[in-house]
């Protein structure tokens, strides 16, 4: 199929797209390729509004994966220090401060491989704690079982962060102590338990384009599209595998654009999130994702144990981009759609690349 042809079928979010199809995508002219991502952008949101997501952490390192990028990692020497996980107490009043801030919805995130079951009562608890305070709650935990997922829905869990971390062809180049397939079947259960998915991953990891349009890919053909789709870029922390290895530097940003433009025309519905890596782009690089689609990011503080621009840039690149945060909308039941204004609470591990 050639390029050009493609522009009929991005009026209507498709689940069957070939891998062919998505490089040729990212093989269009830059130009083309931003135009037709702003097109289909527009068609589904306002381009002017930014969903804005703070994210913290409530169980931070010492996890017994072995993501080659990931500091939380027990394994690797990074300075991080693990911590068990906080309190309901303390999370809760972390809540409460980002509730009076003006979020609306509360991602928590542990470093962990799964949590035991017997993790689960002290998750719960937070969760229907936060849902308490009014809060849409999230969560990255890693992977779940379905009694699990089922358990935290039933607590008041609304979404679940669930990273595919990178192409399944590559997966083993950047992982070992998981496979792919385990991805596929959290997110499984997580949807089957009724939740909303938070699903993206890490692009500058030295994967080829060809891999890169298989992440997107991967995303674009799950039963359901992601809810958010975190493209991440990876940050470079010294001790990791990949922490003096340069990939990231070595992925033209120009090539990050139209990753993120692909992932706007693959998942037309989806709020794509500029996540990691934002801290070291440029105001012009993150202006150029913003016009290819992306229109959710992280703000302030720390995204988790890699740092984050501070507030004060993202609200002055906002006003000189005319840009505005997107304005949160409730539904009868209490649900906010869209505009989420994300806040969480303090480190965790997929969170981090969430
Ligand atoms: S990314 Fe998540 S699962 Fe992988 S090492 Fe880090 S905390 Fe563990």
């Amino acid at each position: 199929m050639s390029a050009v042809s493609l522009t009929s079928r991005e009026h209507q979010p498709r689940h069957d797209w070939r891998r062919e199809e998505v490089l040729a995508l990212f093989a269009l002219p830059f130009t083309e390729l931003l135009y037709r991502a702003g097109t289909v952008h527009r068609r589904h949101f306002d381009p002017a509004q930014v969903q804005v997501s703070t994210l913290l952490s409530v169980k931070t390192g010492g996890c017994p994966e072995d993501c080659a990028y990931c500091p939380q990692a027990q394994r690797y020497h990074t300075g991080v220090e693990a911590q068990k996980l906080m309190s309901t107490e303390a999370v809760l009043e972390k809540a409460r401060q980002a509730k009076a801030a003006g979020a609306s919805r509360f991602c928590m995130g542990a470093a962990w491989r799964s949590p035991k079951d017997r993790d689960i009562p002290k998750v719960a608890e937070m969760i229907a704690g936060v849902k308490a305070l009014g809060l849409e709650t999230c969560a990255t935990l890693g992977m779940l079982s379905g009694e699990q997922a089922t358990a935290l829905k039933a607590a008041g869990l609304d979404y679940y962060n669930h990273n595919i971390d990178t192409a399944p062809d590559f997966y083993g180049e950047i992982i070992h102590t998981r496979e792919f397939q385990d991805r596929l079947d959290t997110l499984s259960h997580v949807r089957d338990a009724g939740m909303k998915t938070c699903c993206g991953g890490i692009v500058g990891m030295g994967e080829s384009r060809e891999q890169r349009a298989g992440l997107l890919q991967a995303l674009a053909t799950l039963p359901a599209h992601p809810d958010s789709v975190p493209i991440n870029r990876l940050v470079e922390v010294a001790g990791t595998p990949l922490g003096d290895r340069h990939t990231s530097a070595e992925l033209d940003p120009f090539e990050f654009v139209r990753t993120i433009a692909v992932a706007r025309i693959l998942m037309p519905k989806s709020m794509v999130r500029l996540s990691a890596g934002r801290e070291s782009m440029s105001d012009e690089l993150q202006a150029l994702c913003f016009a290819a689609g992306a229109n959710s990011i992280f703000y302030g503080e720390k995204l988790l144990t890699t740092g984050n621009p501070d507030t004060e840039r993202d609200m002055g690149l906002f006003a000189r981009l005319g840009l505005v945060p997107m304005p949160v909308e409730v539904d009868a039941d209490g649900h906010d759609h869209a505009g989420t204004v994300h806040a969480s609470i303090s480190a965790a591990p997929e969170a981090a690349l969430a």
